[in-house]
């Protein structure tokens, strides 16, 4: 295979110390599913889940069938899967003969549920989403007794794994009246169901946040993406777990991912000359740039024109002119030694530098998630001890 023009390295060592960290905060009884949508979040789920296997993880969620896929061809074990998003109604059949798990959050799911449990011939494994104030999907309150019923009239061809919620914004302390209220209601419609005699097998609300600041929302199972991959959530997050962290661990969170490239090309400029495109940066005075083999075509912001830093020789060379779709190019005047083929880190560490994803994105104004999970899938990825 030829060369891609820039590589993803993926630490083991960080991903262990990150699911040990969650496992201190969640303790040694709830289930431990691995959000891996949006292909890992961009860290790759074919390189991500044999990862996260060898460091127990047995429990894997996406959000739609075809990551299923992607995760059944990509496991080790004979860890679960479970889908929280979309589930075309022509993919169940497939999605019930390998046991897939998957949220119903409406009554004709449910119903359909059975119909193709009976024809394939095996239960359907469904986690009942309910309606607590998220407005997003989840079987609304006023549903709840019929959706009680049908199930118990046909437990012969479901596995009620699981009943669950998701927090509408857990992250931000402003939302956490919001989060109290979904929570009394996930409380008092699991009481209706299991005061009706029907009992799933888990209840489960948590995402990253909740595990890492409110211990109150860890149930039976919990579902971590971001944090897994060593981010954190939100500053509010972050300030929670300092102000609670004599009570669990002095770990913390290590960056999972890091990006890596080469100098591509060196060249001089005399003052008074444009780099690149446009009047973007006008020299100030003569300089040795170094060009770099990647841009937004890659997944690297044009918000960082000008702004952005990258390491080279264990040193910040700050990004000079914008961003084009295949290069862009950083100051090296200051760096001694630089040679073409020398290594660029474009997040991560080199030396005594580092850059984190956090600080890439204080730059584009973007969240965590969204930039990793922009992460092109054709970038490839390799897994370091
Ligand atoms: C994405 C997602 C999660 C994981 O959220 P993180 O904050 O990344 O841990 C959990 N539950 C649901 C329903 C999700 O869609």
């Amino acid at each position: 295979m030829q060369r891609h023009s820039s590589r993803i390295e993926l630490s083991l060592k960080a991903l262990q110390n990150n699911l040990d960290f969650i496992r201190s905060k969640v303790g040694d009884d709830p289930v431990i599913s691995s959000v891996v949508k949006a292909n890992a979040y961009g860290h790759g789920i074919e390189q991500f889940v044999p990862m996260a296997e060898e460091c127990g993880i047995r429990h894997f969620a996406v959000a739609s069938s075809f990551e299923a896929e992607e995760v059944l061809s990509a496991r080790t074990t004979d860890a679960d899967i479970m889908i929280m998003g979309i589930l075309y109604p022509e993919d169940l059949p497939w999605v019930i003969r390998q046991q897939i798990e998957y949220f119903v959050y409406d009554f004709h799911r449910l119903e359909r549920s059975v119909e193709v449990a009976k024809e394939v011939g095996q239960k359907a494994h469904i986690h009942l989403e309910l309606e607590t104030g998220g407005n997003r999907t989840g079987m609304e309150q006023d549903k709840l007794a019929e959706t009680i019923d049908h199930i118990k009239e046909h437990t012969e061809h479901l596995e009620l794994e699981g009943v669950c919620t998701h927090f509408a914004g857990i992250e931000s302390l402003s939302n956490q009246f919001r989060i109290q209220q979904q929570k009394q209601l996930f409380d008092q419609m699991c009481q209706q169901i299991t005061g009706a005699g029907l009992y799933p097998n888990r209840r489960h609300t948590a995402c990253s946040a909740a595990v890492l600041a409110f211990p109150e929302t860890v149930m039976d199972m919990v579902r971590v993406g971001t944090a897994q991959y060593g981010l954190w959530p939100s500053p509010d997050i972050y300030n929670l777990h300092l102000i609670q962290k004599h009570k669990t661990t002095d770990r913390t969170l290590q960056q999972v991912l890091s990006w890596k490239t080469n100098i591509m090309h060196l060249k001089e400029i005399s003052e008074g000359e444009y780099i690149g495109y446009g009047t973007a940066y006008q020299a100030q005075r003569d300089m040795l740039v170094a060009v770099v083999p990647l841009g937004y075509g890659n997944g690297y912001a044009r918000s960082q024109s000008n702004k952005g830093e990258v390491i080279i020789r264990g040193q910040k060379a700050p990004i000079v002119g914008s961003i084009n779709m295949n290069v862009f190019m950083v100051d090296v005047t200051d760096i001694e030694d630089v040679k073409i083929r020398d290594e660029v880190v474009l997040i991560g560490k080199q030396g005594e530098q580092s850059i984190s994803i956090r600080s890439f994105t204080e730059v584009t104004d973007a969240i965590n998630n969204e930039f990793v999970s922009r992460l092109p899938t054709a970038i490839p990825r390799t897994v370091v001890s």
